[in-house]
């Protein structure tokens, strides 16, 4: 191996896992990698369970962690001062290497890239999300500059057309954007990201093909070049362990038959919200597979560390039991890679989160969209109106999601032609990806074309 290079991820696992699949996309390529890897302020079985699962799995990287907080500090709550705390490990590790040739960091990395630069490494971003959000979130400093207070918060609910994405609402942006507190540190990270060498992004061309070309184009960064960005997704997790109890009840089920719900690393509902899917879901009559969490007690803290739910006092009385032969209830986290490829899987209700998107992409499954927190309004969009691969939820708007449209919605996509139409779109997109990935396919040809430039 004559290159060497080092992923430094966020510790949010949608993050964290796609970068664990770049790690292995550059030992493919002969390429040696580290992962540098920050541990999470609050301990997180799912962050523990990732991690060990990807350096068992991956044995040609490395995974080196940053030595966190000692406890005498006080760690920062807020994720880029807690990444920024990060910065002296890194510089020490980086300065412990050999030679680096390259660092690609994730987004909400930026602050590094003083380092890489004291340094001298040449530093890359790998956008954990994708094309379309990349073009929004580099035109989003001079939306805020050309209103009044220079704050996205005054854009209300006005719609925005933006160079490479459809036509949105700002109510869709991330709240953690548009909020006064947060939004100005998000605005200099996206301020920053043309500084980077390249952009990585975890799509495939084709998928998003308005907002490649707007990129390559330099429309999203007026007055500014836009570095080079090379789309060499999708990147997913492969399936693992098959011996898991969700997956052999699958082996049981009818081809196609199983809608999953699913809603990403963090998704909470509350104990009504439950019930309501629960009525919908029985009320369908068809199969189904739900992981279901403990509700949160604090909606402004997605970290918490929440207990195992306990089924039967947040579900309705005998729902389980009636239910039995209809569908299975999932703890707190399934193996969702696994399940959205098994055959008996025949759609996904989703939180619209980039991985889960992809993940489902890559299964072939129509997508029942409910987005939640972060930027999944946005995914929401492009699933809907520009992928054409999905179909909304639309209380999500509102307080609940009624019974009444879950149930409408599995039954479409489960039995109508709709629905049908819906799944033979997302089986020739499934086609499209494959190829993508594959030798001589477009994400292969931009991943060659990003390591010639090393
Ligand atoms: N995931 C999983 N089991 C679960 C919930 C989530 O394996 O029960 C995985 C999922 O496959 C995906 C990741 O966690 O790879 C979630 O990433 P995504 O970007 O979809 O959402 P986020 O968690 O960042 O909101």
């Amino acid at each position: 191996m004559d290159k060497t290079v080092v992923l430094y991820p966020c510790h949010l696992i949608g993050h964290l896992t796609p970068m664990v699949q770049l790690a292995k996309l550059f030992v493919q390529h002969g390429v040696a990698v580290t992962v540098a890897l920050v541990e999470p302020q609050v301990e997180s079985a799912s962050f523990s369970a990732v991690v060990a699962r990807a350096a068992a799995t991956n044995p040609s990287v490395t995974f080196h962690v940053l030595p966190p907080p000692t406890p005498s500090e006080e760690a920062p709550r807020k994720i880029f001062d807690y990444l920024r705390h990060m910065d002296a490990p890194l510089r020490d590790f980086l300065r412990s290497l050999p030679k680096v040739h390259a660092i690609l960091l994730d987004m909400f990395c930026a602050g590094s890239l003083d380092i890489a630069a004291e340094l001298n490494i040449p530093a890359y971003f790998f956008m954990a999300s994708g094309a379309s959000i990349l073009a929004i979130f580099l035109n989003l400093p001079s939306v805020a500059a050309s209103t009044d207070r220079n704050s996205l918060s005054e854009l209300g609910d006005s719609p925005l057309c933006l160079p490479g994405a459809p036509p949105f609402k700002a109510t869709d942006l991330p709240q953690v954007v548009v909020d006064e507190d947060t939004s100005q540190g998000f605005l200099r990270i996206f301020k920053r990201l043309p500084e980077a060498n390249g952009i990585l992004i975890n799509t495939f061309e084709s998928l998003e093909a308005r907002a490649v070309s707007a990129l390559r184009d330099g429309l999203c960064v007026p007055g500014r070049p836009t570095p080079p960005v090379y789309c060499i997704g999708p990147l997913v997790t492969e399936g693992g362990d098959k011996k898991q109890e969700c997956l052999e009840w699958l082996d049981t089920q009818p081809d196609n038959s199983i809608t999953f719900l699913s809603f990403g690393s963090l998704g909470t509902f509350s104990k009504k919200q439950l019930h309501e899917i629960a009525v919908g879901l029985e009320k369908s009559e068809r199969r189904f597979l739900w992981v279901v969490r403990s509700p949160s007690s604090d909606e402004k803290n997605i970290f918490e560390k929440l207990p195992e739910p306990d089924l039967d006092a947040l579900l309705p009385e005998g729902f389980l039991e009636r239910t039995k032969d209809q569908g299975l209830v999932v703890k707190s986290w399934a193996p969702q890679v696994e399940v959205l490829g098994h055959r008996a899987t025949g759609a996904f209700m989703t939180h619209c989160g980039w991985n889960s998107t992809l993940e489902g992409i890559l299964a072939g499954l129509p997508l029942l969209c409910w987005p939640m927190y972060a930027e999944q309004r946005l995914n929401k969009v492009f699933i809907v109106e520009e992928f054409k691969l999905g179909v909304v939820l639309r209380g999500y708007d509102e307080e609940v999601v009624k019974a009444e449209e879950v149930e409408e919605k599995v039954r479409w996509v489960m039995g109508s032609e709709g629905g049908r139409a819906l799944r033979e779109r997302a089986a020739a997109e499934k086609s499209t990806a494959v190829k993508a990935l594959s030798e001589g396919g477009a994400s292969h040809a931009a991943f060659v074309e990003f390591l010639n430039s090393l």
